[in-house]
């Protein structure tokens, strides 16, 4: 076991906040998991990519870096193919990966920063696809017997940014391995959602492979997202709120633009973006941190801002949002 002492976490969370553990172990595979609980450890934190945290402060706890890597196929039919992905491999590497084996199901998600073991944390989506439509199970170990245990689709609990590991059992589990499903013939492409189809028509294409549905959102993304490399953020700090369609109704009554999507037939969906722009945050710079200009979804760090002015920012616009529109808008960020 490796114990890194006195690492800055700036290079290792895409805010780029500078704060201290006390120590960073590496983990590259499930011995190394054991050998941390022999040791006994405690607290005890699990870090993938860091794209998906807001460090508030030092953070009093060993921090475990999942580096477990590794892409197998472990089962396969003419249709599709069942893949174990380790959960320290890179989001987008997986991605890439099922497009050199012309495999479907995971286009609509390119270019999500992070690891493959956060995924089912929050159960990533974006364009209208979440990571449970390819889900098969996952493996992970329990830290405080150190018993293994695979979850199932139905016991991960997958909700909209959403899942089991985010709520009931929260920091419980070291996810070790994902299982997925990718087609291999029979599938549909999703182009319906956002700018997909927009993009794709401007280039003529009218059938487009799971390549050009690819390429069509990372020419999104890269258009309308900070690169985390560029200017600290954590992509959307908020989750968008869903609300009663009465509610919506009467909102719509004073803010006749104000956008929705429906959720059920009861229920819809309102960009946070909107509010918040609405809200007049949309651009802000307060000292070193901030809100994004072209997203008023992601909560930004200018260079030298620290964890608790974004906390603070957070807390402000949640207030504010209340006391405009009355909803209640809540972090999808983890706050450490
Ligand atoms: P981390 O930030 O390292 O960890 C997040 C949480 O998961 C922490 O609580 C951590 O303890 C826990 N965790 C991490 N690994 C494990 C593990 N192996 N076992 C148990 N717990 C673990 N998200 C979307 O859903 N859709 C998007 O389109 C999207 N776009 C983004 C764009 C940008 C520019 C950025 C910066 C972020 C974006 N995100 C998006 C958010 C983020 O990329 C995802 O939530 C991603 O899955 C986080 O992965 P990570 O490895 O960086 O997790
Ligand atoms: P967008 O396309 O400008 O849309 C704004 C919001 O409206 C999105 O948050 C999206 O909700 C919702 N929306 C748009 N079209 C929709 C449709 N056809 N059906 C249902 N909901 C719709 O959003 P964006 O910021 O550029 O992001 C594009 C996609 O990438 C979204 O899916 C978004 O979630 C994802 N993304 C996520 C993060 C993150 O950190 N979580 C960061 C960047 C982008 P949903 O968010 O529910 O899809």
């Amino acid at each position: 076991m490796v114990l890194l002492d006195n690492v800055n976490l700036k290079n290792l969370n895409t805010f780029g906040l500078h704060a201290k553990s006390k120590g960073i172990i590496p983990v590259y595979n499930e011995i190394n998991v054991f050998e941390v609980l022999t040791e006994r450890l405690t607290p005890i934190r699990i870090l993938g990519g860091g794209s998906n945290i807001l460090l508030t402060g030092d953070v009093d706890a060993f921090i475990l870096k999942n580096e477990i890597k590794g892409i197998e196929i472990i089962d396969e039919d003419e249709n599709q193919v069942m893949v174990q992905v380790g959960a320290g491999e890179k989001w987008h590497q997986f991605v890439l990966w099922a497009l050199s084996q012309n495999l479907a199901g995971v286009e609509n998600l390119s270019l999500i920063p992070g690891s493959v073991g956060a995924a089912p944390m929050q159960n990533i989506g974006a364009y209208g696809v979440e990571q449970e439509s390819i889900f098969h199970c996952l493996k992970a170990i329990h830290l405080e017997s150190g018993i293994r245990k695979v979850f199932f689709k139905d016991e991960c609990k997958f909700g909209y940014r959403d899942s089991i590991f985010k709520n009931i059992v929260k920091d419980q589990y070291f996810i070790t391995h994902v299982v997925y499903i990718l087609k291999k013939q029979n599938y549909t492409v999703r182009t319906d959602y956002g700018a997909i189809k927009d993009v794709l028509a401007v280039k003529g294409i009218v059938t487009p492979s799971i390549h050009q549905v690819s390429e069509a959102v990372i020419e999104i993304r890269k258009s309308k997202l900070p690169d985390p490399a560029l200017i600290g953020n954590a992509g959307s700090f908020f989750k968008n709120p869903v609300v009663s369609v009465e509610m919506f109704n009467a909102l719509q009554n004073k803010y006749k633009d104000i956008p929705s999507y429906p959720v059920s037939a009861t229920d819809v969906k309102i960009p946070a973006g909107w509010l918040i722009e609405k809200a007049g945050f949309k651009g802000l710079k307060r000292n070193h941190i901030g809100v994004h200009h072209l997203q008023a979804l992601v909560l930004v760090n200018f260079g030298d801002g620290n964890g608790k002015e974004i906390y603070h920012l957070a807390l402000e616009i949640c207030q504010t949002i209340n006391n405009i529109f009355g909803i209640k808008i809540e972090p999808e960020v983890n706050i450490w």
